[in-house]
Parts: structure tokens; C-alpha cells; sequence
């Protein structure tokens, strides 16, 4: 008799999944920011080194890089004007992009690429029966408009986005809000994301067990279990 192959342990007895959404399930057009780089910079940024900058400055919200003031969680597209700073943008440049990117992101959202395992591990993981979630810090209240142009926003059974509950990660109460919609206790409940401090952490505290996607090996002290894509929440391929 086949008995189906086992998941990642973190996921054993667990009767729900929640994910983070951006840079876990979704990632950002790296070509259309690159191309406002280039129009209104005069810079070329390749998608590697922006990927790169990217998860050095998610990295540097925990800890911080001495002597660099903490970065500046406020405004529009902060992540980004922050990403742009660390590929040595300046203030101002960095400013005028986040205008660009307002505007590109008002045609079609900017974080619109689908995860290249994200609907196969979502699909195993609802055919094992287990609930399927997203938890997303949003500035908009766009979280389902960027999962349905990245083609997954229907396969969630709870889709949470912190700007339409008024709460956002790292608090646990949108975690606890989360778990109360899938009906399911803390422990019962696996969260899956990119950002140590907003996602791996802050779900530890809120009492759930978290795997910490690390692709550029950020993190090596990480306290959770880490993967470096979400396929390896699957069992492996033989
Ligand atoms: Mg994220």
C-alpha cells in the first residue's frame, strides 16, 4: 500500500497553513522596478541585486546595521524606498521612484508575480485537508488584488489584510484573528514567511509554529526552522 509521503516535519498534526504574502506566496514586477529605476534614476539595477537589497533590508528591520539609522517603516512603498536606499539611491531619488511606482502600482499591482511553487504546495497542502491562509501587511488593502493577479487568490480560505482589520503583523492580535476565521488553535497552525521580525518571530510569539523562508540564506541563527523555497514544505520529488 502507497502511503502518501510525509511533509516538512513543522507541518505534522498541523490542521492549518498561513502565509505570509508578499516575497513568500508573491513577489514584486523586478522588471517594472527596475525600468523606473532606469527612466527616472538613471540606473540599472539587475533583478538578482534588487532581490538582494531587498532581503538585506527586511534583515536589518531585526538588526539593525550599526552605525545606519533603522529604516523608516512609514509612507508609501516604504520597503521599496528602503530597497532603492540600499542599492545607494539617494533621499530624494528614492522619493521621486515611490511616486513612479504609486502610479505603475495604480495600473496593475506592483507584487503580481506568482511564487513558482506557490500553487502546488497550496494545492498539496488542501489536499492533505488542511486550511490554507494568508496573513499580509498591506498599506492599500490590495492583498487580494495582488494574489488574484498572481492567479492564487482563490484558494484561500482566509485571506487577512492588515489594512482592511486595522492591525498588522508584528502584532499578535492579527494573528489571533487569522486563526479565529480558520477556527483552529495557535498550535494547531503553521505560519510560513520571508521577514524573520514580522513573520517567523511575530508568529512564534503569537503562539504558532513558523518556518522562516530564507532563499539568499540570510539567517543562518535563525530559532525556526528555515527553507530556502516553499517546495520544500513537500515532500521531495524522487
Ligand atoms: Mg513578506
Amino acid at each position: 500500500m502507497n502511503t502518501p509521503k510525509r511533509l516538512h516535519p513543522i507541518l505534522q498534526g498541523a490542521r492549518a497553513c498561513v502565509f505570509d504574502a508578499g516575497g513568500t506566496l508573491i513577489h514584486p514586477d523586478w522588471e517594472r522596478l527596475a525600468a523606473l529605476a532606469e527612466a527616472h534614476a538613471g540606473r540599472r539595477f539587475g533583478a538578482g541585486e534588487m532581490r538582494r537589497a531587498f532581503g538585506e533590508m527586511l534583515k536589518s528591520l531585526n538588526a539593525p546595521e550599526q552605525g545606519k539609522p533603522p529604516v523608516d517603516q512609514t509612507g508609501r512603498h516604504w520597503t521599496f524606498r528602503a530597497m532603492y536606499g540600499g542599492l545607494g539611491l539617494d533621499a530624494s531619488a528614492c522619493t521621486k521612484l515611490v511616486g513612479h511606482i504609486d502610479a505603475a502600482h495604480a495600473e496593475r499591482h506592483i507584487w503580481c508575480s506568482c511564487d513558482e511553487d506557490a500553487p502546488r504546495v497550496i494545492d498539496e497542502l488542501k489536499g492533505r485537508g488542511l486550511l490554507v491562509a494568508v496573513v499580509s501587511n498591506t498599506e492599500d488593502g490590495r492583498v487580494r488584488d495582488a494574489l488574484g493577479a498572481a492567479g492564487l487568490a482563490d484558494r484561500f480560505d482566509v485571506i487577512v489584510d492588515s489594512h482592511l482589520v486595522g492591525v498588522s503583523k508584528p502584532d499578535p492580535a492579527i494573528f489571533r484573528h487569522a486563526l479565529e476565521l480558520l477556527n483552529v488553535e495557535a498550535h494547531e497552525a503553521v505560519f510560513v514567511g520571508d521577514s524573520y521580525a514580522h513573520d517567523a518571530l511575530a508568529a512564534r510569539a503569537a503562539g504558532l509554529r513558523a518556518v522562516l523562508l530564507d532563499p539568499l540564506d540570510l539567517h543562518p541563527d535563525a530559532v525556526c526552522p528555515r527553507i530556502h523555497s516553499l517546495g520544500e514544505l513537500l515532500p521531495p520529488a524522487v
